[in-house]
């Protein structure tokens, strides 16, 4: 118990305010789920921990070819130590004592391999022997991978996390955000991560509060401790005294009549004050946003991330669970066309089924990222294409290329939808009449330049700011430590933005912006005066750029535009940008 209210300063990348208790999440290790299993589901949780130690079996096969390349002595050593490894996922007490729990206690794998490996540490630990300790640690590198395992297979989504639980952690990657249950989280904390990252971005997707990038954090909370997180002002209160927490369930009462004030404008049409109509579409990166996105009045999905089939599991997803997945959220829209981008694994969004396939160039910023996994590895895009294209029998369907740098990536994947359509109409399998539009992302710093050419070959262009802006900048968009320097609005990323919309103009194809700032008020009069028309964000954004579009006159707009695009000082712009919207 940590005594006195402590208030921490970081990064509010997920709006509202979560009010619970502190649930640390140790570094690096994943959250445990613990529930039981009925006596009839003992078996299947059985072959779940038999089907985790065959993959980390695998697993240790692929560190065996890493092993080779390593020097002299030290290759041996590592073939030594991976045996051993073998030898813990064959038979050991490990493995037996997991078995074991399962079996008599009813328990899940995940937690019984965790409380084996609690009592394995404290038997070795009570020996005081330093060999006993180091093969302590191998038994517990072998417990983290099997947990990681099944951690990546749940059979439940939901961890038993004690409900209003807040989560503090050194980071959390999006595939873990994934996995947060809103009705049982109330909020996250972490010392990592960036405001335009995807763990950002997954925590506004399930509208969990959420602050980041506060370095002091994990010093000044213990489990159990009372918590606000207050994802609007980037603060975090420990202990909080009874008067701060009278003050925010206030604060979450007023916000809670906001958000019914705005949800009024469901229904309104989206258009400027001098009536221009502006599109107003959804980014999801989460099935279970379909609800919400039916309920924001939007003119369709301008931005499906298909990353989440490939996170938290152990294999690639099979056309058949893909094609199941893209069918249910396209008739969920009702016939609004869905924009599905092919798999963007990259950067901070990582799948480990990938990683471990392709090895560590798919989590490289600069690595094999979106398109070039897909062109790289033709097996992986032709099943997702297959899927996506069937899904097209079911309504309005656009495919969009991550990552594009160049012609040919578009040509090349072009041609492998195509041929893929006629392959599945030559054996009957239905798919839409004509084929799915096939856009591309702007969010190269290189394709953004080239876009007159790219725009010849591309049927529409949907501008990524949120990857324009670190390619251009050269600043991570996870990394709290530059997180102050990156800024969309320097004159470097507004002008590639309007090269690529005039681009787009010229040859007569759409073009949508779908990076967070789409979904931020304060830039919808600049992007709107840019010529932008389709604007795609996070649902639960919809109301407040629909409430500030509403007064924007799209003529002063333009003007305000022109003059933002002859100042070479971002924090001039961020000025003109600001003095614009004070004027409403
Ligand atoms: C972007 O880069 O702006 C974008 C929308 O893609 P993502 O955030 O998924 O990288
Ligand atoms: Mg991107």
């Amino acid at each position: 118990m940590t005594a006195g209210e402590i208030v921490f300063k970081g990064m509010g990348v997920s709006p509202g305010i979560g009010i619970g208790q502190v649930h640390v999440r140790e570094s690096g290790a994943v959250i445990v789920p613990e529930y039981k299993i009925p006596a009839s589901g003992i078996k299947k949780e059985l072959a779940r921990l038999k089907a985790a130690l065959t993959l980390a079996r695998r697993q240790i096969g692929h560190l065996r070819t890493k092993a080779k390349a390593l020097p002299g002595s030290a290759a041996d050593d590592m073939n030594e130590l991976l045996d051993a490894y073998v030898q813990m996922l064959t038979d050991s007490r490990l493995v037996r004592g997991a078995m074991r729990r399962i079996t008599d206690e009813g328990i899940n794998a995940e937690y019984a391999v965790n409380e084996e490996l609690g009592d394995i540490s404290a038997a070795f630990a009570a020996m005081d022997d330093d060999y006993l300790a180091a093969r302590a640690g191998d038994i517990r590198e072998i417990a983290n991978r099997l947990i990681g395992n099944l951690v990546k297979s749940p059979t439940k989504s939901t961890t038993q996390t004690p409900k209003g639980s807040i989560i503090v952690a050194e980071e959390l990657t999006p595939a873990d955000t994934a996995q947060l249950d809103p009705s049982r989280i109330a909020g996250f904390a972490t010392v990592g991560g960036g405001a335009e990252g995807h763990t950002a971005i997954m925590a506004r997707a399930l509208a969990i509060p959420a602050v980041l990038g506060s370095p002091d954090l994990l010093h000044g909370v213990a489990n159990g401790d009372a918590i606000i997180v207050d994802g609007d002002k980037g603060r975090i209160v420990v202990n909080p005294s009874p008067a701060t927490i009278a003050a925010y369930e206030k604060r979450k009462t007023e916000l809670l009549g906001d958000a019914r004030r705005l949800n009024r404008l469901r229904n309104q049409p989206s258009i400027t004050s001098d009536g221009t109509r502006i599109g107003l579409q959804a980014n999801m990166e989460l099935p279970v946003q379909l609800a919400m996105i039916g309920q924001a009045g939007v003119t369709g999905i301008g931005l499906l991330r298909s990353e989440f089939m490939f996170m938290n599991r152990p294999d690639i997803p099979s056309e058949d669970e893909q094609f199941k997945v893209l069918k249910a959220i396209v008739e969920g829209m009702g016939g609004h066309p869905v924009t599905v981008r092919t798999l963007d694994i990259g950067g901070e969004k990582i799948a480990a089924s990938l990683l471990d396939k392709f090895g560590d160039s798919v989590s490289s910023a600069l690595g094999l990222r979106g398109i070039r996994l897909s062109l790289a590895h033709t097996d992986v895009f032709e099943t997702q294409i297959k899927a996506i294209l069937r899904a097209s029998a079911f309504g309005p369907v656009r495919i969009l290329l991550p990552m594009v740098s160049s012609t040919v990536e578009v040509r090349r994947a072009r041609d492998i939808i195509k041929k893929a359509a006629s392959r599945l109409k030559r054996h009957k399998i239905a798919i839409a009449d004509t084929l799915p539009p096939i856009g591309i992302m702007i969010e190269v710093p290189g394709a953004a330049l080239s876009a007159d050419a790219l725009a010849q070959v591309a049927d529409f262009f949907a501008v990524g700011s949120n990857d324009l802006t670190m390619y251009t900048l050269a600043i991570d968009r996870s990394d709290e430590q530059v997180a102050g320097l990156y800024n969309p609005l320097h004159p470097a990323v507004l002008r590639l933005i309007q090269f690529s919309s005039e681009a787009a103009f010229r040859a007569n194809i759409p073009v949508s912006i779908c990076g967070e700032m789409a979904g931020d008020p304060r830039y919808t009069a600049l992007l709107l005066g840019l010529g932008f028309r389709e604007l795609s964000m996070t649902a639960s954004s919809i109301p407040r750029v629909k409430r500030r579009l509403m007064e924007i006159d799209i003529e002063a707009a333009k003007a305000r535009a022109q003059v933002i695009m002859d100042q070479m000082d971002s924090g001039r712009i961020s000025m003109l940008v600001e003095d614009f919207n004070a004027l409403a």
